[in-house]
């Protein structure tokens, strides 16, 4: 396969090859016209001199001056050495020996005038001298008739050629145009429109059928930056999670913190109570009822830390989509509390979740989304704020319209809407079409990885669910959830 470079150094050689050759053509052409035009008015100043020649005759022969017999003289000896000089041009025009018969017609014509000369008044020997005469001018007229009618010939055929080879020459240059615009430009387009395909998420390779080497190569090389960028994309996301189960774990630990130190308590106290009364003081007996209270007590709080715990491996856990009903409130609830510590002191959080809204999802991921959304609106809101946690039973394509994004949201899907408003900044308009990129952020370098939202975005995705993110008209960022309820599973 030769490369593309060859091909277009083979089309340009050719190409130029080919001008170079017709140029000389051309050029070799303009010098036989020119050649010609020489023969011409050679073969014009034969013609020239027997006219003058026969103006003197005619002159001689009316008036009888010697000044005429001597200039006719001296033209005749003119036109002689012409015909010698000129013998090969005037041979090739008019066939070979024609410069001997007119050199033979002029000696005759000599011989004519000089016998007339001898005896002027002789009638038969002037007539004998215009008869030769005559034919000496008309055979210089023809000779000068033909030349013209070769220059004519030899012009129109340049001129037919020059145009062939304009047209040979155009033709291929259209040709190479088109063969290049097939090879090269036609492979670039689609390059470029795959190009923008794949940077848009359409398709995840650069699939391009060119035999052209460096094509295919650039193709490859692409599709290898690709596969890197996405490989260290996953290294980032996973790395992502990881931080936002450290934050999950620090949440976790203070929610442990609760039943366990109930649980110490109630310990203590059934332990003290199990222990003999120090001496001369009175046994306190704890009532039996109390007793099974404490030990409930204790189940119960162990019960609550074990949820915990479990929340926490679930969330750590890197396992397949897995969808079930998840009360919506609860897992909100549950999300705050383990993101008590990060909420600053003077944001408050309400929530309005009504217990019966039920999504069907994988619990975990909606878990990291909550948790992803509401640290963004701890983080927008800074010390003072209020965030806001509705949501609504909802049916797509019926009631409020949903600018979504992501948007499978099937129409006639019963849905939950999930609203979460702060009262922070907002995004700026030109951002928000943007903040759902891998990598964006507009945190300093260190403290945002922007892939909180991606990492949103992909979750949605999952569960073939629509998000939204806009500004409040009254300040703050509002992001809208549309997640599939799990009332469309169970009718009842
Ligand atoms: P990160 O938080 O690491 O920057 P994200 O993907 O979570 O990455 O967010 C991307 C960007 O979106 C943020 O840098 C911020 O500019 C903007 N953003 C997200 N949530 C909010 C919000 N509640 N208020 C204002 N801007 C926000």
């Amino acid at each position: 396969m030769r490369s593309l470079q060859s091909k277009i150094l083979l089309a340009y050689l050719a190409l130029a090859l080919l001008i170079v050759g017709l140029s000389t053509v051309a050029l070799v052409e303009l010098d036989r016209i020119a050649d010609k035009a020489r023969e011409g008015s050679k073969v014009a100043e034969l013609f020239d001199v027997t006219l003058e020649m026969r103006r003197f005759e005619k002159n001689h022969l009316l008036y009888g001056q010697a000044g005429d017999l001597r200039d006719h003289a001296r033209y005749l000896s003119r036109a002689q050495e012409l015909l010698r000089r000129d013998a090969p041009i005037i041979d090739a025009l008019a066939g070979t020996g024609a410069t001997s018969n007119l050199a033979a017609d002029v000696g005759h014509y000599a011989k004519a005038m000089a016998d007339h000369a001898q005896s002027p008044g002789d009638e038969i020997l002037a007539a004998n001298v215009r008869a030769l005469g005559n034919r000496i001018v008309t055979l210089g007229e023809k000779l000068a008739a033909k030349e013209r009618q070769s220059l004519n010939a030899a012009l129109t055929a340049h001129q037919r050629n020059l145009l062939v080879s304009v047209g040979v020459v155009a033709v291929l240059l259209a040709l190479t145009g088109f063969l290049l615009a097939r090879r090269v430009t036609h492979p670039l387009k689609t390059m470029e429109t795959r190009m923008e395909a794949v940077a848009n998420g359409q398709l995840t390779r650069l699939v391009l059928d060119s035999p052209e080497n460096e094509l295919a190569s650039l193709a490859l090389a692409f599709n290898h930056v690709l596969d890197e960028l996405e490989r260290r994309q996953e290294t980032l996301v996973r790395a992502e999670k990881l931080a936002s189960l450290g934050t999950m774990l620090s949440g976790v630990a203070h929610e442990l913190n609760n039943p366990l130190s109930n649980i110490s308590s109630s310990a203590q106290i059934l332990l003290e109570d199990l222990l003999p009364p120090p001496a001369g003081g009175g046994g306190k007996g704890l009532d039996p009822g109390f007793r099974a209270q404490l030990i409930e007590d204790i189940d119960a709080e162990t019960l609550r830390a074990r949820r915990i715990v479990r929340a926490l491996l679930d969330y750590a856990g890197d396992r397949e989509f897995r969808s079930a009903p998840v009360p919506l409130a609860e897992l909100v609830e549950e999300t705050l509390r383990f993101l008590k510590s990060h909420r600053p002191g003077g944001v408050t959080v309400r929530v309005e979740i009504a217990p019966g809204l039920v999504v069907n999802g994988d619990r975990p991921r909606l878990q990291q989304l909550l948790l992803n959304l509401i640290l963004n609106a701890f983080d927008a809101m800074g010390e003072y704020g209020e965030l806001q946690i509705a949501a609504e039973a909802a049916t797509v394509g019926k009631g409020k319209g949903f600018p979504g994004r992501a948007g499978q949201c099937r129409p006639g899907a019963a849905v939950i809407d999930l609203t979460l408003a702060d009262t922070g900044p907002g995004i700026p308009p030109e951002l928000l079409a943007r903040v759902f990129d891998p990598f964006f952020t507009t945190k300093a370098v260190g403290q945002g990885s922007g892939l909180g939202l991606f990492i949103v975005h992909e979750i949605i995705e999952e569960h073939g669910g629509c998000i939204s993110a806009a500004n409040r008209p009254e300040g703050g960022a509002v992001f809208r959830i549309r997640l599939p309820s799990h009332s469309e599973r169970s009718p009842a």
